[in-house]
């Protein structure tokens, strides 16, 4: 495999990052999860858009424009021969001095690999998952903000732990006030009535760009969404839950902590965004990145 280091292709043993890069240190720095479909970027902007967004929020500076990263994420694709796969961009702090003062590190280190990711497994794109509610709580806005796409993931990953020690994939996280916030790597949507809710920005929640593409086909549709938080008991009650996300797609929720949800099979709602979002992908229409 193929790295994209710091201007240069690699071969992927020579990809390496220093001991002292503050990523390696303290979790200091950005990332992106974008998929190729069909040999193309989906939705660059909205990635580019986001990314650039988070390195703000954390006073990092990229050192390469938009055109250049697009350019290195096409060079990657290429060299690896990918038709359909899965892009990751990092901008690290860089190699610095020890203790957390991130201005000691004069040059961020930016990487991209491109593979195959397989989050999921496929079956359950047609039965539905079971997830469960973690007792880790998501990060509040004045702490970390969820919407920075930072390298720092712990919370996520305690979540992930409690998922896989439950025996399913995916764990939902709720926030300080015991509201509903998203999945440890995907947002959350669930159907009531006929009407389609998400959890607002402001629940603590990253926003998306498969959340925003997932919306934007929902009122194509002439369905109604409403950004609202929801409590975990209205999600047990709710006839359809789906999770968004780069890796994920649109995958239906249909078990939570054990009790089913609505049917427990694949509801229609969720199906028709699916089916949306899969002939939305063969296209080039590229929806905002809103913050
Ligand atoms: N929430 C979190 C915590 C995530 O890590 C991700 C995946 N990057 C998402 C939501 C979904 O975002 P996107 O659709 O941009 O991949």
């Amino acid at each position: 495999m193929k790295i994209w280091l710091d201007g240069t292709l690699v071969d992927e043993e020579n990809a390496k990052l220093s001991v002292t890069d503050h990523a390696t240190l303290y979790g200091d720095g950005v990332f992106e999860g974008i998929r190729i479909y069909d040999r193309k970027i989906f939705q660059c902007q909205a990635h580019l858009d986001r990314l650039f967004a988070s390195a703000e929020f954390l006073r990092l500076k990229i050192p390469y424009t938009r055109a250049e990263l697009t350019q290195a994420m096409n060079d990657c694709i290429k060299a690896n021969g990918l038709t359909d796969g899965y892009i990751r961009l990092v901008v690290t702090r860089g190699a610095g001095k020890l203790g957390l003062n991130p201005f000691n590190c004069p040059k961020p280190a930016v990487f991209v690999v491109a593979d195959q990711i397989e989050l999921f497994s496929p079956e359950f794109y047609q039965t539905g998952m079971p997830v469960i509610i973690a007792k880790t709580v998501r990060i509040s806005p004045n702490m970390l903000n969820p919407k920075v796409k930072s390298l720092n993931y712990l919370n996520n990953t305690l979540a992930k732990i409690e998922s896989l020690d439950a025996g399913v994939s995916e764990a939902l996280m709720t926030n300080v006030d015991g509201n509903i916030t998203e999945g440890t790597g995907d947002n959350i949507f669930i159907v009531k009535n006929g009407v389609i809710f998400t959890p607002p920005a402001d629940a603590g929640i990253l926003l998306g760009v498969t959340r925003g593409v997932t919306m934007h086909l929902a009122r194509k549709l002439n369905l109604e969404v409403r950004e609202e938080n929801f409590t975990p008991q209205e999600l047990l009650a709710a006839d359809e839950c789906f999770l968004t996300g780069t890796a994920a797609e649109i995958i239906a929720v249909t078990k939570v902590n054990d009790q089913p949800l609505g049917t427990g099979q694949v509801g229609p709602f969720t199906k028709q965004l699916q089916d949306a979002f899969h002939k939305f992908i063969r296209t080039d229409e590229q929806v905002p990145y809103t913050v």
